[in-house]
């Protein structure tokens, strides 16, 4: 393709990508394909010949958009679309501030400004997150990824306490990973047992109060327990603010107090919730003292990619203290210093797991420039999100998802087949029927195909119930309705069959 075909291609592009968002209403929410169904599609064999570009185009409808299924079609908007196609095009590799200043200084600097969107303590601009002495935000591929890196970090920590503590146990790492233990909430994603896996160390799944909350005294008797039993280095806490069962928050401002005192890392997971923040808390549910990261967190983790007009993958996370992260991942062979090294951010040692996982996914060498590259895309896309939105506009979005998120609430409480079954904070509502005929009306919900939910349940009390979650930038209150009335159709349906 030279560069008039790219010119007349791309236009041809950005026209399909616009027809197809002006498509949205008339397409099938839930594919009606099988599995399998698309190898028949394509050859069976790779192109011998390069193919005309218009070829590749016309099978988008017929092969990729006919199986697709936008599960999560949150946060990719125009903005952020074409930083991605700017970011391709530069195809910057920013694994050392040396390879690309631009691409270093434009994640610290739309790190700092999301900072301070958040209103986060200000621990966040003195590097970066690489070089500084302080600590530092950085971007990750995923909140999944997040909790990893800090799960590796923080058991690096673990270990190098308890050697320093115990010659012994320099002879015999195994004898100090044996007995690290992380906590988190019976609520907290599954990423976190993920990450506990992959770091080789016991995870403890903390019970909940009523409200689904973990609480400081939880915490307090689990970390007393361990202790009594000698058998524990105590470590770290992964406090979920914002569950993704049921958006439930656990008491930061008593958990923050507790590992304080016992010297565990606190790290927040507010994967979605976190965005809120960008509006004044008189604004949103949650109040200060049960949400707000200012009190007592090690780091803290949000998905702009979730509720920031960002498109996936994007992750902010911030380090009290960089370096902990930093020394843990430092590599530094001779071809990677550069004449500015430990005076400016080299974002290898902080995103590296990003970097890492995305050079296995696509498996090419011209990954690896597309993996580093894939932060400045990121920083691109922050900038291109708050300077297109601005900060109004974005609070404007998170009211309007929680404004009709009420509506959804308000319809359903005055229904009384359903109940509500958690406070309703952001934008999500978990809802079920009465009569306990629940998964008969998900299922009943998903075979119909007008609109798509997911169901959850809390184990603990035995509730099956339907998440109801508002996600999408064109969502209005005609919507809303409208999912409600496919929801009651099916519900007297279901009823009348009981
Ligand atoms: N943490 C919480 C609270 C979540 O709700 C989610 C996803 O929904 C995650 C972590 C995982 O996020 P990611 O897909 O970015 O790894």
């Amino acid at each position: 393709m030279d560069r008039e075909e790219f010119r007349r291609q791309g236009k041809a592009m950005v026209d399909f990508i616009a027809d197809y968002f002006a498509s949205f209403r008339q397409r099938q929410v839930v594919p009606d394909v099988r599995p399998g169904y698309l190898r028949p599609l394509i050859p069976a064999e790779p192109p011998q010949a390069g193919e005309p570009f218009e070829n590749v185009m016309a099978d988008l409808e017929r092969v990729v958009l006919s199986g697709f299924h936008a599960y999560y079609p949150t946060a990719n908007t125009f903005p952020s679309i074409l930083a991605d196609m700017l970011s391709d095009a530069i195809g910057c590799i920013g694994f050392s501030w040396i390879a690309s200043p631009a691409c270093t200084e434009l994640e610290t600097v739309m790190m700092d400004w999301l900072a301070k969107a958040l209103g986060l303590p200000p621990i966040t601009s003195s590097g970066g997150g690489s070089g500084g002495s302080g600590g530092g935000g950085v971007i990750q591929g995923s909140a999944s990824e997040a909790t990893l890196v800090i799960f590796l970090s923080a058991r690096n920590l673990a270990i190098q306490r308890l050697q320093a503590q115990r010659p012994e146990a320099q002879q015999q790492p195994s004898l100090a990973l044996s007995r690290l233990v992380a906590y988190a909430s019976d609520q907290s994603h599954s990423s976190v047992e993920r990450a506990a896996m992959l770091a080789f160390v016991q995870l403890r799944k903390l019970p909940t109060d009523g409200k689904r909350s973990l609480r400081g005294d939880t915490l307090a008797r689990a970390v007393a327990e361990d202790r009594a039993r000698d058998s524990s280095l105590f470590w770290l806490l992964i406090t979920t603010l914002g569950t993704t069962n049921s958006c439930a928050f656990d008491n930061l401002a008593e958990l923050g107090e507790v590992c304080q005192s016992e010297g565990l890392w606190c790290h927040v997971d507010a994967a979605y919730a976190g965005a809120s923040l960008i509006c004044p808390s008189t604004d949103t549910s949650p109040t200060e003292s049960s949400f707000h990261p200012k009190q007592l967190a090690d780091s803290f983790n949000f998905n702009p990619g979730k509720w920031l007009q960002i498109t996936f993958d994007c992750s902010a996370l911030w380090l009290k203290d960089s370096s902990k992260v930093v020394n843990t991942f430092n590599v530094d062979p001779l071809y990677l210093q550069h004449e500015f090294s430990g005076l400016v951010p080299d974002y290898r040692d902080v995103h590296w797991l990003h970097s890492l996982v995305r050079q296995r996914l696509h498996c090419t060498t011209a990954a690896l420039a597309d993996s580093v590259g894939s932060a400045f895309s990121l920083a691109e896309d922050l900038v291109r999100s708050s300077r297109s939105y601005g900060i109004e506009g974005l609070q404007s979005y998170i009211r309007k998802h929680i404004r009709l998120a009420k509506q959804f609430e308000e319809l359903v409480t005055a229904d009384d087949r359903f109940e509500i079954v958690e406070e309703v904070l952001f934008g999500l509502v978990c809802f079920r029927l009465k009569a306990r005929l629940g998964s008969r009306l998900y299922r009943r919900i998903r075979v119909d195909g007008r609109i798509h939910l997911i169901a959850s349940e809390f184990e603990a009390s035995d509730t099956f119930f339907i998440r109801f979650a508002v996600c999408s930038e064109f969502c209005e209150a005609a919507d809303i309705r409208y999912a409600y009335d496919v929801i009651s159709e099916l519900a007297n349906e279901v009823l009348s069959k009981k």
